[in-house]
């Protein structure tokens, strides 16, 4: 696995429960009273952190590198 982290945040003021962030990547989105919360803040780099962000019906994910957002994806 990559040495690189980075910080997942989930807005719940955006999220709406939709469970998409927790099916793709369970071991990273947990969902608790029908809002998703990643399950550490600093996860290692992996491909399905960005899916889940770009899944998103609510664009409630960011996924940072250092200071750059990097998730969502752009279209
Ligand atoms: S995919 Fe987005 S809206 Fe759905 S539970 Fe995760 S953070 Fe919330």
């Amino acid at each position: 696995m990559s040495d690189v982290t980075w910080t997942v945040r989930v807005d719940a003021g955006l999220c709406m429960g939709s469970g998409i962030c927790a099916g793709t990547a369970p071991e990273v989105f947990a969902l608790e009273d029908e809002r998703a919360r990643p399950r550490e803040e600093r996860v290692a780099a992996q491909e399905r952190v960005l899916e889940a962000a770009d899944m998103c019906p609510a664009q409630a994910i960011t996924v940072h590198d250092g200071t750059a957002v990097i998730g969502p994806r752009p279209d």
